[in-house]
């Protein structure tokens, strides 16, 4: 297929200072979870977006010197020439595709903890930043730094540029953003100066345009140096001779940068979920920075769609489309738009479970792209997979997400598939969820398997189909991969936080029954122990069909665990506006209709709050009655002609949709594969070249000072 002419302008080259990207595509600096420590999985990693045509491909955040430690959070170092050698893994890779291959060089400034290199954290004026979220929190307050620290920043970041240079870059960043360093002097919260860094915006803006020279100087001419800085507070400051503190910024740097990488300022707003924002929500923040500066302009904005890519173009807003979340969903994703294959981007839903890896600080997962982060330790790659190992054929029963991804990657081995599914239409829990306020966007997952599967002949699926353990003998296939997902139950929470005692009775519902429709009469409580986004999502659809809800829930937050997808500030916002009233630190200890009694999570005082109706949105179990059942019957089995039951997704492990697409993906790579094959490599750091005193010596300066 060829490529449509309409997006013939995303692939023309694009000039950044002394370096030209060979199209508009942009991967962005994100981090990915993968440190030094795993410097042959972080290069594949970055290689397959190179490889699926992205014109520049960054690395995450990586740390300029030890005094920028933001452990155990996955950042990458760039202390010493062993460092260079593993990140020279990741330029060599990206460049054996054409791409260019850019680095974030950071300071944490006093948004760090230095909790491994046990140096004061450093800021401009001693003010630390209270976070809510518990990864972010740290007792140590950070100190003020003096001229001879603001000298040093200058060396260490010139020094790391150089190191960036010798590793192979060719864009190397200043980073600007997200409450780290040069950010932090930017805010009058943050800096209290007097002296040349503080006070006037010029003076705040002093660290950056320092930084910006240093590196010039360090990369000399054979590098762009690129701005990366978050727009969206300095937006809403006025300023005396521009429309905002943002405005003034920008020209006052207009052409220092080669390369403006612009963004918002705090993860939930950066990287905003889809639950609440949609597709180009940087636009109002960042669009006027082209019409100051004569430099490319690179920002984000989940986009997946060429049109709305071209538009960014068109009206002057970008001249570069970054994406980082777009990247991972589909690192092919360029490629696809340059081979007329649009309708084969796997897009993006905005679930952020992403970033809830880089939370977690293992590397990155993503709900519709099962292969990443398992390019290099499981050889997957996002558009090849190995053909059928035999000339099986494979029932699957269950159409959910698990089902689905199952059947798509057998079908497209090769092997000759059958999906039952009991309901009339596929997609399993995706068929309820998507309707709830603000999902709409998740339905990719099932849309995009649904468009691809239709192009398979060697799959069938047959809707409206409830297998039993009789029928599947029957039907003698050699493999029977159960996907039937899982069910809520309606049990409480105990003092001991483990889901205890079954609650039975009229009244009390869990989120299947209101899937399949369940009379649910106010006044509704919602209790809560599942801690991801089901209960509020649940009690936000109840009250905005004019039920009067409780939210009841044993944490300290709604959806606690949605901290880590960056949706719980907005989660707590949409209940607040959808009149839902919060019980946090409550466990439901007793229900009668009319009556709902809580007890405090850690106390033992008792709350009484009037009820009609109780969902309980709490443990989930595997359906799992079919598996056992035929497991149960290993003499049937055998008479069938079947080789296997195996259980994937829900029916096997209860859990969010990105465990059950994975759970799919892998049962379908490893059939019929080489049991030697099975399981992954384990990276390892490069061995070090540098002797421990050289390296020791290298900081030590600096640090005896900082100490
Ligand atoms: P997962 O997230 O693991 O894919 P889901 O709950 O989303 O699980 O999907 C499971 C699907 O399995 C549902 O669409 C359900 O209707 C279907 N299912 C359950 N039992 C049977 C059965 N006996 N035969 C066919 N389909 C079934
Ligand atoms: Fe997008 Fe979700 Fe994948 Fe992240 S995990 S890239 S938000 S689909």
């Amino acid at each position: 297929m060829v490529r449509n002419p309409r997006y013939d302008i995303l692939f023309e080259p694009v000039r950044i200072g002394p370096v030209t990207a060979r199209n508009r595509f942009y991967a962005v600096p994100h981090a990915a979870g993968m440190t030094n420590s795993m410097p042959h999985m972080r290069a594949k990693f970055r290689e397959t977006k190179a490889e699926g045509g992205w014109g520049v491909v960054c690395t995450g955040y990586v740390s300029i010197h030890p005094s920028s430690d933001d452990a155990p959070l996955p950042f990458a170092t760039l202390w010493d020439e062993d460092d260079v050698r593993s990140h020279a893994l990741v330029s060599e890779a990206v460049h054996r595709h054409g791409a260019l291959a850019g680095i974030e060089l950071w300071h944490g400034g006093g948004s760090v903890m230095n909790r491994a290199s046990r140096t004061a954290p450093l800021s401009p004026s001693g003010t630390s930043w209270m976070a809510t979220h518990v990864n972010f929190m740290g007792n140590q307050r950070p100190r003020a730094m003096d001229a001879h620290d603001i000298a040093a920043l200058l060396r260490w970041q010139a020094e790391a540029a150089r190191r960036a240079r010798r590793a192979g870059f060719d864009i190397v960043y200043v980073y600007a953003g997200m409450g780290y360093l040069p950010y932090e002097f930017l805010l009058p919260e943050w800096n209290q100066r007097t002296d040349a860094y503080g006070g006037s915006l010029r003076n705040r803006v002093r660290i950056v345009r320092e930084l910006l020279e240093v590196t010039r100087e360090a990369v000399g001419e054979r590098c762009a140096v690129a701005l990366r800085i978050s727009l969206e507070e300095l937006r809403a400051r006025p300023s005396e001779v521009a429309p905002s503190e943002a405005h003034e910024l920008v020209g006052l740097l207009a052409d220092l940068p080669d390369l403006w990488d612009v963004k918002l300022d705090s993860s939930p707003t950066d990287c905003a979920p889809s639950r609440f924002s949609p597709e180009g929500s940087h636009e109002p923040i960042v669009e006027f920075v082209k019409k100051l500066t004569r430099r490319p302009v690179v920002g984000v904005g989940r986009f997946t769609s060429p049109d709305a890519m071209v538009g960014q173009i068109r009206r002057g807003v970008l001249d570069l489309i970054g994406a980082a979340r777009p990247s991972i969903a589909d690192p092919f994703l360029p490629r696809k738009i340059d081979e007329g294959r649009e309708q084969d981007i796997r897009e993006c839903i905005g679930c952020n479970i992403c970033i809830s890896s880089w939370h977690d600080s293992v590397p990155v997962r993503c709900t519709q792209n099962p292969t990443i982060g398992e390019e290099w330790r499981r050889g997957w790659h996002p558009e090849r997979i190995p053909p059928a190992g035999s000339t099986s054929s494979i029932l699957v029963v269950g159409a959910g997400p698990a089902g689905l991804e199952c059947a798509l990657s057998l079908g497209r081995r090769g092997y000759e598939v059958s999906v039952a599914e009991a309901a009339d239409e596929i997609g399993g829990r995706l068929r309820f969820e998507t309707r709830l306020p603000g999902l709409a966007a998740w339905g990719r997952v099932l849309d995009w398997r649904r468009a691809q599967l239709e192009r398979l002949p060697n799959v069938s699926i047959y809707r409206g189909n409830r297998l039993t353990a009789e029928e599947i003998l029957e039907l003698g296939n050699t493999h029977v991969v159960i996907a039937t997902g899982a069910r809520w139950a309606r049990l409480l929470y105990s003092a001991l936080e483990i889901p205890a005692g079954r609650l039975e009775g009229p009244g009390i519902f869990t989120p299947d029954d209101v899937a399949e429709g369940a009379r649910i009469e106010g006044p509704v409580a919602v209790y809560d122990f599942d801690n991801y986004y089901m209960g509020s999502v649940l009690a936000e659809h109840l009250a905005r069909s004019g039920q009067r809800v409780a939210y009841v829930t044993p944490a300290g937050h709604a959806s606690a665990w949605a901290i880590m997808s960056n949706e719980q500030p907005q989660i707590h916002r949409a209940l607040f506006s959808a009149g839902v009233a919060l019980h946090t630190l409550s466990r439901v200890t007793a229900f009668a209709p009319g009556e709902l009694t809580l007890t405090g999570q850690f106390t033992d005082t008792t709350t009484r709050i009037p009820c009609r109706s109780l969902v309980i949105v709490g443990a989930r179990f595997a359906s799992d009655a079919l598996h056992q059942s035929l497991a149960a019957q290993p003499e049937e089995l055998t008479a069938a002609g079947i080789r296997s039951v195996s259980r994937i997704g829900d029916a096997l492990a209860p859990g969010a949709i990105v465990h059950a697409v994975y759970s799919g993906h892998r049962y379908a790579r490893e059939l019929d594969a080489d049991p030697a094959t099975l399981g992954f490599r384990r990276d390892a750091p490069l061995a070090r070249h540098t002797t421990p005193a050289a390296a020791s010596r290298a900081a030590r300066g600096d640090l005896e000072r900082l100490t």
